[in-house]
């Protein structure tokens, strides 16, 4: 299929690009396009221009200083490849390595990803465990958006349609983390039927200080998972609250149900998984 035809820009600066989604409400950001080619390819997206991120210098890179800082415009294979995250944040990589195929991981970026709120994506759940944060740019000038705030339904933020984002932060934090994503594959297409993500903090005395725990693939956007936090909060990590927690992720979610996974086995998957990455993140906030 062939897309509608559309203008190309390829501006140089934040701020020009700014100016170019201003002028055409119907333009569109070009990152990788690996999710906005297909859908364009495909009719669903049909934008009057295109404003290509690609030349903008100072969107790509990620820097460990306390917090992490990664550009919008840092591709999974740069995320991969950071030792810096390897050490700090290792659960970043590993996420990384489960999007699509190397194709993908080359040309697609976490600022695409997060804008483009794929129900199924791996980073929206991710970010959501972390606490992340994006810094956007637009006419009305620069704000931050917590991960939180950013996913609003299906494929849809709270981004207005002129704000670019810039960087996505994830703030330093104080204490122990331990912080794990594992997702049950689609066969087809790699995507995650269900995905779950957890960051867990340890108190002096033992006990689980915060926990943030999300799934994605499972609901119409990726979702944080409370009643499972709520059950690990105050507690000793042990087999027994674990157990009780993983069970807990599907509590109070509407799930998704389809050809390949009913309601019933995606509850079923977001306790199994639910329980492989608690246990994961047990493991790395106990070193
Ligand atoms: C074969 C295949 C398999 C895939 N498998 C997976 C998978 O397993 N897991 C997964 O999570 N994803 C998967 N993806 C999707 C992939 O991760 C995309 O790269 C990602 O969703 C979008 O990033 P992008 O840089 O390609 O963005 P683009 O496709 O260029 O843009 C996506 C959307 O975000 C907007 N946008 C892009 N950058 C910004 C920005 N900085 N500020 C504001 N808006 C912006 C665009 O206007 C567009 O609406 C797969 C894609 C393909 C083609």
């Amino acid at each position: 299929m062939f897309p509608n035809q559309f203008a190309y820009h390829r501006p140089t600066s934040v701020e020009e690009a700014v100016g170019l989604l201003q002028a055409d409400p119907e333009a569109k950001i070009l990152a990788g396009g690996h999710s906005l080619m297909p859908a364009m390819k495909l009719r669903l997206a049909a934008p009057s221009a295109l404003v290509d991120l690609n030349r903008i210098d100072g969107l790509r890179g990620v820097s460990v200083n306390g917090g992490v800082r990664i550009g919008a415009m840092t591709t999974y294979r740069q995320l991969i490849d950071s030792a810096e995250l390897r050490q700090r944040l290792p659960v970043v990589g590993e996420a990384a390595e489960n999007v699509g195929d190397q194709q993908v991981q080359s040309r697609g970026t976490l600022g695409g990803s997060l804008a483009h709120a794929d129900p199924a994506s791996d980073f929206t759940a991710v970010m959501l465990a972390l606490g992340g944060e994006v810094t956007a740019v637009g006419t009305g000038g620069q704000r931050t958006i917590s991960a939180d705030d950013l996913f609003v339904d299906l494929l849809t933020t709270s981004l207005q349609p002129d704000e670019v984002i810039t960087e996505i932060s994830i703030a330093a934090l104080s204490g122990t983390i331990g912080a794990a994503y594992e997702k049950h594959r689609h066969p087809a297409s790699g995507y995650a039927v269900v995905g779950v993500a957890a960051m867990l903090t340890l108190g002096a005395d033992g006990t689980c200080q915060s926990a943030r725990i999300a799934v994605t693939g499972a609901t119409s956007k990726a979702t944080r998972a409370t009643a499972a936090e709520q059950a690990l909060i105050g507690q000793l990590l042990e087999a027994e609250t674990i157990g009780r927690a993983a069970a807990a992720v599907p509590q109070g979610l509407e799930l998704n149900g389809d050809l390949y996974a009913s309601e019933a086995y995606r509850s079923h998957l977001l306790t199994v998984y639910g329980r492989r990455v608690i246990q994961r993140a047990v493991e790395r906030v106990r070193g």
